[in-house]
């Protein structure tokens, strides 16, 4: 088979930079890495995307291979003996290796592993974000099969020893790279490196030792919990893998708007709209709060966007620290209906402020002009 052109290898432009070479690489041979992918032909495919990686990270060999091609490839790195200096670059290619797997180097794949977190996002009502509730949620998660109990072996059979490596886990390969071929080891792809091999899987699983289930979890949404706010239900994730700990599961609240309270942190905000006369005259209302109500005393005089301070009428601190306060914004609603009495009274009023205005408006001139005639 025809090799394939590198840049094809790693779905770059030829006039791709160093970085975008450098994070298809990493994508790819993630994707197609032994330890991860079990899928057949996945080793061709590391292997492939090594080695144009090889050449395409390396400005002299990317030179070279821009020029001859493949060709180029093997007249100077062929062969083992003087191309070898350059095995700098073998270095790098580790690094990133342990810069996947947490920098711990090679992953023992019969250690005992952490299992994945999962996230869930539940909405709630503005009143149980504000007062705590307890729900219960379902959720499709990854349970240990019960019919095996997670070995992936049927009952009553067990697991053997591999045949390909004879239960090491890693088998010796020879690869060839730029600098000619090489002789490694790496995992064994028949066990993924456990050493045992199942042959007789357990049905209910198919081997996995894992089945995707529906399980029901209990939830206690914290009083007074903010939108975006999450909880961590530890060990409620996805079961752990060789006898670890299982993940945890993070609940990422998200709460509904209210019809009358706006929140904003702990602090409530409410609108109260007044009459013109309550305004003017001055007056008690009565201000709905979360918990009840409470009488407000509004001032004679008091303008439309007025804003009054309810002292810790506000939510409670989901972290215990005191509760937040209500402010209430004045609006003066301006009446659109008017009786003939009522519509009688107004423009008496209108007459009575227009004067003032008028006389306000007149001393502002008069003043003004005294101002510019040097009076
Ligand atoms: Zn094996
Ligand atoms: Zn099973």
């Amino acid at each position: 088979m025809a090799k394939r052109d590198y840049y094809d290898v790693l779905g770059v432009d030829k006039n791709a930079s160093k970085d975008e070479i450098k994070k298809a690489y990493r994508k790819l041979s993630k994707k197609y890495h032994p330890d991860i992918n079990k899928e057949e032909g996945s080793d061709e495919k590391f292997k492939e995307v090594s080695e144009a990686y090889e050449a395409l990270s390396d400005d002299d060999k990317r030179a070279q291979y821009d020029r001859f091609g493949h060709e180029g490839m093997n007249q100077q790195f062929g062969g083992g003996g003087g191309g070898f200096s350059g095995a700098g670059g073998f270095g790098g290619f580790e690094d990133i290796f342990s810069s996947f797997f947490g920098g711990g180097g090679r992953m023992d794949p019969n250690a005992p592993r952490k299992g994945d977190d999962l996230q869930y996002t539940m909405t709630v009502s503005f009143d149980e974000a504000v007062f705590g509730v307890t729900k219960t949620i379902t959720i499709k998660k990854e349970v240990t099969c019960e019919t095996c109990d997670g070995s992936g072996a049927k009952p009553g059979t067990s697991k053997s020893t591999c045949k390909m490596c004879s239960g090491a886990g890693r088998v010796a390969v020879e690869q060839n790279t730029p600098f000619g071929r090489i002789q490694t080891e790496r995992t064994c792809p028949t066990c993924n490196g456990t050493g045992e091999e199942i042959e007789d899987p357990c049905n209910n699983c198919k081997g996995a030792g894992t089945v995707t289930k529906d399980v029901q979890i209990e939830v206690t949404v914290p009083e007074g919990v903010d939108n975006g706010q999450q909880i961590r239900l530890q060990g409620k994730g996805e079961p752990g893998v060789n006898g670890g700990p299982a993940g945890d599961l993070y609940i990422v609240f998200r709460v509904k708007p209210d019809k009358r309270f706006t929140r904003d942190g702990d602090d409530i905000h409410f609108e109260q709209p007044i009459s013109f006369a309550q305004a003017a005259l001055g007056d008690e209302v009565k201000v709905p709060t979360i918990n009840s109500e409470v009488v407000l005393t509004i001032p004679a005089g008091t303008q439309s966007g007025k804003r009054f301070r309810l002292k810790e009428k506000g939510v409670k601190n989901v972290h215990g620290y005191g509760y937040g306060d209500q402010f209430v914004t004045i609006s003066v609603v301006t009446p659109t209906k008017l009786s003939d009495r009522e519509a009688d009274l107004f423009r008496q009023l209108a007459e009575h402020s227009g004067e003032e205005i008028n006389e306000q408006n007149e001393n502002f001139f008069d003043k003004t002009r005294r101002f510019f005639k040097g009076d």
